[in-house]
């Protein structure tokens, strides 16, 4: 992305101090999605990134991992496939367990939706500890599915989520717009 679409990207998403909890500082993204140049230029990045990137099938993580995954899928021509938080997906899963900072979370995928051969970009807005998109990519992984990239929209580099997520992406890139 360049420096004039990096600026509308971040003039689009909203701080939001102490939300949803004391001492958290929200990102916002809903002014963006609302702008239809800020959220074309953030789908058209996005698809240059998949394609680049030689993907076959695009993760979109719950909940607004979906909505910025869904257009770009489509803009690039390629499938999208739902990474969900347990208990939501109807079908066969595979499923992930995570940590948290109090207690832990899991996220699952259908079973049957990615296959070996598949090169998965995994998208999120927020890349925040890392956790979320860590177990996404072992996940991936674990369907039979190589991981060509992680590409979010922010990554809030104090909370050391590229650190996290290292160890899980053996080579491929965190790209942050
Ligand atoms: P994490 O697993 O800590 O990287 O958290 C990632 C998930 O939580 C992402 O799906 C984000 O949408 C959300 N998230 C975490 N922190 C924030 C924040 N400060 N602002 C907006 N979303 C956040």
């Amino acid at each position: 992305t360049d420096d004039s679409t990096r600026e509308l990207l971040l003039s689009r998403i909203r701080d939001v101090p102490d939300y949803p909890k004391p001492g958290v500082r929200f990102k916002d993204i809903t002014p963006l999605l609302a702008d239809p140049k800020a959220f074309t230029a953030l789908t058209d990045a996005l698809a240059e990134l998949s394609v680049r990137h030689g993907a076959t099938k695009i993760v979109g993580l719950e909940a607004r991992g979906f909505i910025l995954a869904a257009p770009v899928a489509v803009r690039a021509g390629i499938g999208f496939i739902p990474v969900r938080k347990a208990g939501k997906l109807p079908g066969a899963t595979l499923s992930q367990a995570y940590d948290l900072e109090y207690g832990s979370a899991e996220v699952e995928v259908h079973a049957e939706d990615l296959q070996e051969g598949d090169r998965v970009i995994v998208i999120d807005d927020v890349l925040a500890t890392g956790g979320t998109a860590g177990a996404s990519v072992e996940l991936v992984r674990r369907a039979g599915a190589e991981v060509v990239a992680v590409a979010v929209l922010l990554e809030l580099g104090f909370l050391g989520g590229r650190d996290r997520l290292e160890p899980h992406l053996l080579g491929a890139p965190l790209e942050a717009l």
